[in-house]
């Protein structure tokens, strides 16, 4: 899918003028409004740092923290709070998500659906606007209520500044590069000392878009986010501002693949780090964090009143006389869950495919847990077989693992599918890769010549020559069934896709989208039914998994060794 709009924002000194505009009309609304947060002595009651510094890193993802070498935000999360499971908003898009992050609401109340939403050209709009003609940031309603505060906000994207209201601002820069952008921040922090302050770094979602999430470019990409967030505390301590200062560590979403704006954990998690004056240290936030609680955090921080219209909630367990709260139903963040190997890679879940040989399973989990496993994608629970040496597979297995605490903690589960395939017994794919420019859905393929023709053991298109941008695949193979009855098919692609049994659409994924999986449901007799994917790519990331499930078939990943290149 197309992940951003690039559109130059003008700094031009306009917004200045229209700044002391804005600020007679905010003196009075503070006059009348603001009064309650502040004592008889002029001290805040409820405030609980001096200074809070946001750090944003576009695309950064908790899987990436936990793979690249990130020693400041290790010490950060050691002696302070976080929770590596905290979730973004729909669509996992760069704007949606800024924009949650800072206006403390989702997309159905601020009203930015996509990246494509301009101020003046967009589908819903916010439920109520601020000092501006959008739903109000903490920028704009910190202005309201403490027209004092020195506020800053550095973006690396340009396109951040439409997001939110820069006449709020005392500081408003875009960073040419992240370097930039941290040299601004640093310089910003040593001669102003912020009392609130909003960096954000592009740099991650850059490479990982370019050389795909989950790669080495990619972590060393967040080592370099590290390496900066590290820079910028430190210029907090050469002012003498540093035990005074809160600091967040957040992102706008991850990435699957090449891309994000889909519907999958790997787009949606985020990490939530927070650290500094009053906050808890070495606290793992057990609880559920939002996207649209960091801003209420910050509002909290700063004793601001959060507007109603507002759904985040502080994350006020992370601060210092401030309980957990009780929880309702299991969260499944208590402890780690087990990785199966081979772990998830760019492209594919854990498992892979196995040509002629075993596959031989592996987990790894923390030493003081018990993982319990099932290889017929059953949930695992207490009474499933205890993990404590490698297993040898010697079927097509979908394997699931969870680690069980000692005092009855629940991980998440791992999931891995392992598809085992003889060779000489005639199973395949074959596909006819085309190109054509200006495609917004699947074309027409019986009026496109094909490229070229090829054959290969699954259908997927990471392995496969194409062309970055305005590509489509048909795929068409003749899959076995072995018991009769409904059986369901689910594609997740990005972009479009539409799958084919013996000619009837099954599953309509079409449009030009990120990773959005789609289902259908077909009844199917004993034997080989004709099997088409159709698949096309607008621009930017690609993705394209195809899964099915029968009444005693996981969900899976089309086991290779089920398809055919002939009909019997
Ligand atoms: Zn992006």
């Amino acid at each position: 899918m197309i992940v951003r709009t690039i559109k130059n924002q003008s700094k031009s000194m306009d917004h200045l003028i229209t700044k002391s505009t804005n600020y007679f009309y905010l003196a009075i609304i503070f006059l009348l409004s603001a009064a309650c947060s502040v004592n008889p002595n002029g001290t805040d009651l409820n405030r609980q740092a001096e200074h809070v510094i946001i750090i944003g890193v576009d695309g950064m993802s908790p899987n990436g923290i936990l793979n690249a070498e990130t020693p400041v935000m290790d010490q950060l999360m050691a002696e302070g709070s976080y929770t590596l499971n905290a979730r973004g908003v729909l669509p996992t898009s760069s704007s949606t998500n800024w924009s949650s992050m800072v206006s403390g609401a989702g997309p159905e109340q601020h009203g930015i659906t996509s990246n494509g939403w301009e101020r003046d050209d967009h589908i819903l709009p916010p439920v109520i606007t601020g000092t501006e003609d959008i739903f109000p940031t903490i920028f704009g309603v910190a202005r309201v209520e403490k027209p004092e505060l020195k506020i800053g906000a550095i973006y690396d994207w340009d396109g951040f500044g439409r997001l939110i209201e820069r006449s709020a601002l005392d500081y408003d820069r875009n960073g040419e590069d992240e370097d930039a952008t941290a040299q601004l921040a640093i310089d910003y922090i040593k001669s102003d000392k912020p009392d609130l302050l909003f960096v954000h770094l592009d740099h991650a979602d850059h490479v990982g878009h370019h050389d795909g999430h989950k790669t080495p470019k990619y972590h060393e990409a967040v080592a370099k986010a590290d390496s900066i967030i590290g820079k910028i505390i430190q210029a907090t301590k050469d002012t003498g501002i540093y035990s005074e200062t809160i600091f967040i560590i957040s992102a706008d979403h991850g990435g699957i693949g090449y891309g994000h704006g889909g519907e999958t954990l790997d787009e949606i998690e985020i990490p939530f780090i927070i650290h500094g004056k009053n906050i808890k240290k070495g606290n793992l936030i057990k609880h559920q964090v939002y996207q649209y609680d960091n801003a209420a955090t910050v509002a909290f921080a700063l004793g601001i009143e959060q507007p109603y219209a507002w759904i985040g909630k502080p994350v006020k367990s992370a601060f210092v006389g401030f309980p957990e709260p009780a929880s309702f139903g299991d969260a499944k963040v208590a402890i780690a869950a087990p990785i199966i190997l081979p772990k998830p890679n760019l492209y594919e879940p854990s498992g892979g495919l196995f040509i002629d040989k075993p596959a031989e399973l592996i987990i790894e989990a923390n030493k003081d847990v018990e993982v319990h496993y099932t290889l017929d994608g059953s949930l695992p629970d207490k009474n499933s077989p205890i993990y404590t040496q490698p297993v040898r597979l010697t079927t097509s297995s979908v394997v699931m693992a969870k680690s069980f605490g000692a005092q009855n903690e629940e991980s998440a589960v791992a999931k891995a599918y392992f598809r085992l395939l003889k060779s000489g017994n005639g199973n395949g794919v074959s596909y006819k890769y085309y190109e054509s420019p200006g495609m917004k859905f699947l074309p027409v393929f019986e009026t496109l010549k094909p490229i070229y023709s090829s054959t290969k053991n699954q259908i997927r298109i990471d392995d496969i020559n194409k062309r970055p941008d305005q590509f489509a695949i048909k795929y068409s193979t003749y899959l076995q069934i072995d018991t009769p009855g409904a059986y369901k098919f689910y594609v997740t692609s990005d972009d479009g896709s539409k799958l084919y049994i013996n000619g009837d659409m099954v599953v309509d994924n079409d449009g030009g989208h990120g990773a959005i999986e789609r289902s259908g449901t077909v009844e199917l007799e004993k034997g080989r039914v004709f099997l088409e994917v159709e698949y096309f790519n607008e621009s930017g990331g690609w993705w394209l998994d195809t899964y099915y499930k029968g009444s005693n078939i996981p969900k899976q990943i089309i086991p290779a060794d089920k398809l055919f290149l002939r009909p019997n």
